[in-house]
């Protein structure tokens, strides 16, 4: 079976529905990179990355049993745009609760954070 934990992303339009470079046509290429690290754990991060075929809204936190956890990574793309921006990057702790495998109990917030960064780079400007 699929996996079936909810996701942070779970019925959110990925920038409505179309792909990054369709909803920015100004937009040549996107590289996003989600480094997903758990406080205190000696793991290796766990890295993603997103074009701009791929990007969305948010990325999902990946701790297995973490409740619509992950980040937003949608308006970091849009202010960067908005900009004209190249380079970017934030951070932020997950938004999500640990559970149960089937999601009854809640064991209190997710102990993930994200390092988010960005390059976008753009068509050449018209004259
Ligand atoms: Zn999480």
């Amino acid at each position: 079976m699929a996996d079936h934990r909810e996701k942070l992303s779970d019925g959110k339009p990925f920038f409505g529905q179309v792909t990054f470079s369709e909803r920015f046509p100004g937009v040549e290429s996107v590289l996003v990179t989600v480094q997903d690290s758990e406080f205190g754990s000696t793991e290796k991060p766990q890295i993603t990355r997103y074009s701009e075929e791929s990007v969305g809204e948010f990325h999902d936190c990946t701790a297995t049993y973490c409740y619509k956890g992950g980040i937003r990574i949608g308006n970091l793309l849009r202010e960067m745009v908005r900009e004209r921006k190249e380079d970017g990057s934030f951070a932020r702790d997950c938004c999500g609760k640990l559970g149960s495998p089937k999601g009854r109990n809640t064991y209190g917030k997710c102990n993930h954070f994200f390092e988010v960064t960005a390059k976008i780079v753009y068509k050449p400007a018209k004259v």
